[in-house]
């Protein structure tokens, strides 16, 4: 691949060392159990550490075992994932627990390809199931380790994507031990969160300093190249509070949507007539979305709800599972106020 690999000593050492001192104290850390380990993970891809820590603790006291998981309705796995973000990890998990518990007994695969067959799980978070809770030899790139080996070695190329992490997956492997693999990627993992941190990285006070490439050859600002940003797509929306007495309209967002299977308020394809309760803006993906509220009365007798429609006051829509905008229009039929 072009790049200097360190002897792998010479990293896993240090690199060890300094993580039985400087390791982040995080509650599914310090356990073995494989449940944990991959509801961590999952939780952990796109979402910052501190918001998952609240999340992990809710979500495991809730469903402590993969059994109870697999046993959950849907729903529930939803609104309690609910703030997170990208709910397909949320349907996945509920997925590969079922899988778990029908076809495994409900014990986890022990090896990276059969944990891969399962939904949701990626060779990162097979890698770290393996290596953390079975004690196998895998290797694992993710957003901070993806960092840590890119300078350690002196790999300028852009990263990322299948593509781009080829050659780092490659230095992982050459790198990961045979005794204690997990610590050896948490260490990985740490060092990339709290000292080879994108910006400013502390090089100092790096165990990998010695051996880093990147710092010897001073071009840690270089690397990892960035990757370019596309541009994001501007969207006017408008969403339509229908009240029916004390209800008010919701529909589940269908297969293939944006927040698939939660619910939310109708969007109308031309704005129609009514009082206009406020705007919510919200990102997704590279979409910037401007979504104006608007509150209309619908008359005669309501329909029966359906696996896609309901009507409900709005006090319940706190148990229910609503999408990122669903929420906040919610709280702007509240207290008028987004
Ligand atoms: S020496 Fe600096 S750039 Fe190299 S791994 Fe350590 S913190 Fe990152």
């Amino acid at each position: 691949m072009g790049c200097d690999v360190p002897e792998p000593g010479r990293v896993t050492r240090p690199l060890v060392r300094w993580y039985a001192r400087a390791r982040r104290d995080l509650p599914w850390r310090g356990c073995r159990d494989p449940y944990r380990v991959w509801v961590s993970e999952i939780m952990l891809q796109q979402t910052q550490v501190e918001r998952v820590r609240e999340y992990f603790t809710r979500f495991t006291t809730r469903f402590p075992t993969v059994e109870s998981l697999a046993r959950a309705r849907e729903a529930d796995v939803l609104r309690l994932w609910e703030g997170l973000g990208y709910y397909r990890r949320a349907r996945q998990l509920h997925a590969a627990a079922r899988t778990i518990v029908a076809d495994h007994g409900g014990e986890f695969p022990r090896s990276v390809e059969a944990l891969r067959s399962l939904p949701g799980i990626g060779r990162y978070t097979a890698g770290a199931i393996a290596s953390i809770a079975f004690g196998v030899r895998a290797p694992i790139v993710e957003a901070n380790s993806r960092r840590v080996l890119a300078r350690l070695v002196g790999h300028a190329a852009p990263v990322g994507g299948v593509a781009g992490d080829g050659p780092l997956w490659e230095v992982a492997e050459r790198l990961v031990p045979a005794r204690d693999p997990g610590l050896f990627n948490q260490a990985l993992m740490d060092l990339g969160a709290g000292i080879c941190t994108p910006e400013r990285p502390l090089c100092p006070r790096c165990p990998l300093a010695e051996v880093c490439v990147a710092r010897l050859t001073g071009r840690v600002a270089e690397i990892p190249a960035p990757t370019p940003r596309r541009a994001a797509t501007i969207i006017r929306e408008t969403a339509v509070v229908t009240r029916r007495g004390d209800r008010v309209l919701v529909e589940r967002r269908g297969a293939g949507e944006w927040w698939e299977g939660l619910w939310d308020f109708p969007r109308a394809a031309t704005a129609p007539r009514g009082r206009r309760l406020g705007v919510v803006t919200y990102t997704v993906t590279h979409h910037k979305v401007t979504c104006t509220v608007v509150e209309r009365a619908a008359r005669g007798p309501a329909p029966r709800p359906t696996r896609t429609h309901r009507w409900v006051a709005p006090r319940a829509l706190d148990g229910l599972a609503l999408s990122a905008p669903g929420r906040r229009i919610a709280r702007l039929i509240a207290t008028g106020e987004d």
